[in-house]
C-alpha cells in the first residue's frame, strides 16, 4: 500500500493552487480546471477522470489523494424529512452532517472538527472532547456527497455541526473559498453561516477578511456569572470582550450578527436574564435566535417551560429586539442543534448493514 501520508490532499488546493501543481508537473493551464471537475462531480480515484491520459492519471496519483468519505449511516426524520448522514473519513473518525428542508431551499449542517474542545455543558458534541480537525476537503466532502447521496439541490450552508469552526481557522476559511468557487458548488458566502462559541481573537480575525457571511454567536448567557457557569471558554474572554468584537465585526463588515441563545430551564430563562440580554444587545444590529434547549442523554439540563419562553421573548419584544424561535428539526433521528456527537465506529460492520439495508429499501 502506498503510503497517503506524503501526498498531497487535493482537493483542499485551491484553484490557482492546482494551476501552479500541474504546471510544476509540465501540464497546461486548462488542466487545472479539468481535473478541479472531475473532483466536484464526485469522483474517487484519478483512474475515473477518463479524459485524461493513462500516464497523466497515474502521476497524479503519486502525487495527490482524494479524501473520500464512506456513508456509514443515514437517518430521514419522518417527522420532517431532514437527514442525517455518519460519514466515516479515510482514518476511520466519523463525524455527522444533516440537511435541513426549509423552503427556501435546502440547507446542509456541516461538522468542522472531530468532536470538539469548549466543554459547553448542554452540547452533545464536546462529549469526549476533540480529537482533530477536519480538513478543507473533509468538510468540503460533507457538503457534496450529501448532496450527491440525496439528490437534493443545496443551496445553503452553515457551520453548525461538530466542533468549533474558528478553532480550525485555516482549514476553515480554506473551505468558504473553495464552496464559494464558481467552478465548485458556487455557494455564496450570504448563503453562510458559521456560528462560534466566541473564540474573541479569532472573530476579530475574521472580520478582517471581510467575508459576506452571517456569524452566529452561540451567547447561551448574558453575564458572565450565567454564562461561565455553562461555557467554559467564557471564563478566558467574558461576556464584555465578547460583545467588543462582535461589535467591531459588525461595524467592519457591514453583517447583522445573530445570537443564539439556547433556553435552559432555571438556567438562563428568567426575566432577570431577558432584561440583561436586552440591555446587552439593545442597539446593535443584531438578531436573536431562541434554541429551546435540545435534551442530550447525558445533560442532567433541561429546557425552559413553554411559559417561561412566552414571557422571555415578551420582555425582548419590549425593548425592540429582532427575536426568532429555532424550529426543531429531526429531533427523531436526534438531528437537531446540540445533539451531533462523534461516533465510535468499533460497531461498523453493523452500521454498513444498516445502511445497506436503508439504500436496499429506498
Ligand atoms: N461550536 C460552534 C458550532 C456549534 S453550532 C458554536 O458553539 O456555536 C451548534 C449550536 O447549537 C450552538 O449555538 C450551540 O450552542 C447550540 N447547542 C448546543 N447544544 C444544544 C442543545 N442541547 N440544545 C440547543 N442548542 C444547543
Amino acid at each position: 500500500m502506498q503510503d497517503e501520508t506524503k501526498k498531497i490532499d487535493i482537493k483542499s488546493l485551491l484553484p490557482e493552487e492546482l494551476d501552479e501543481q500541474l504546471a510544476a508537473m509540465g501540464e497546461p493551464r486548462y488542466r487545472g480546471k479539468q481535473i478541479f471537475k472531475w473532483l466536484w462531480s464526485g469522483v474517487t480515484s484519478f483512474e475515473d477522470m477518463t479524459n485524461l491520459s493513462k500516464s497523466l492519471r497515474e502521476k497524479l496519483n503519486s502525487t495527490f489523494y482524494i479524501t473520500v468519505p464512506v456513508a456509514v449511516r443515514k437517518q430521514v426524520s419522518k417527522l420532517d424529512g431532514t437527514i442525517k448522514y455518519l460519514w466515516e473519513l479515510m482514518d476511520g473518525n466519523a463525524v455527522e452532517t444533516v440537511i435541513m428542508r426549509y423552503k427556501h431551499g435546502n440547507t446542509v449542517c456541516v461538522s468542522s472538527q472531530v468532536g470538539c474542545r469548549m466543554g459547553c455543558a448542554f452540547c452533545a458534541s464536546t462529549i469526549g472532547g476533540k480529537i482533530r480537525d477536519l480538513l478543507p476537503s473533509e468538510i468540503l466532502d460533507q457538503v457534496m456527497f450529501s448532496q450527491l447521496d440525496s439528490g437534493l439541490d443545496i443551496s445553503n450552508i452553515v457551520m453548525m455541526g461538530i466542533g468549533e469552526p474558528l478553532d480550525n481557522f485555516d482549514n476553515v476559511i480554506r473551505f468558504l473559498k473553495l464552496v464559494n468557487n464558481s467552478d465548485g458548488l458556487n455557494i455564496g458566502m450570504r448563503h453562510i453561516s458559521l456560528s462560534t462559541c466566541g473564540l474573541t481573537e479569532k472573530v476579530d480575525k475574521l472580520a478582517d477578511f471581510n467575508l459576506q457571511l452571517t456569524l452566529s454567536v452561540s451567547l447561551h448567557g448574558p453575564d458572565d456569572e450565567t454564562r461561565s457557569k455553562i461555557m467554559p471558554v467564557n471564563k478566558g474572554y467574558g461576556v464584555e470582550k465578547l460583545m467588543k468584537s462582535c461589535r467591531n465585526y459588525f461595524d467592519k463588515t457591514g453583517r447583522r450578527i445573530s445570537f443564539e441563545y439556547a433556553m435552559i430551564d432555571g438556567v438562563n430563562d428568567t426575566p432577570y436574564h431577558a432584561e440583561k440580554l436586552s440591555t446587552l444587545v439593545g442597539g446593535m444590529g443584531c438578531h436573536v435566535n431562541l434554541i429551546p434547549l435540545n435534551e442530550v442523554e447525558e445533560s442532567p439540563l433541561h429546557p425552559s417551560t413553554p411559559e417561561n419562553l412566552k414571557r422571555f421573548i415578551s420582555i425582548l419584544h419590549k425593548h425592540n429586539i429582532n427575536v426568532t424561535v429555532r424550529r426543531k428539526l429531526g429531533p427523531d433521528i436526534d438531528a437537531s442543534c446540540g445533539q451531533l456527537r462523534r461516533k465510535s465506529l468499533r460497531d461498523k460492520k453493523e452500521m454498513r448493514a444498516d445502511y445497506n439495508e436503508f439504500m436496499g429499501s429506498y
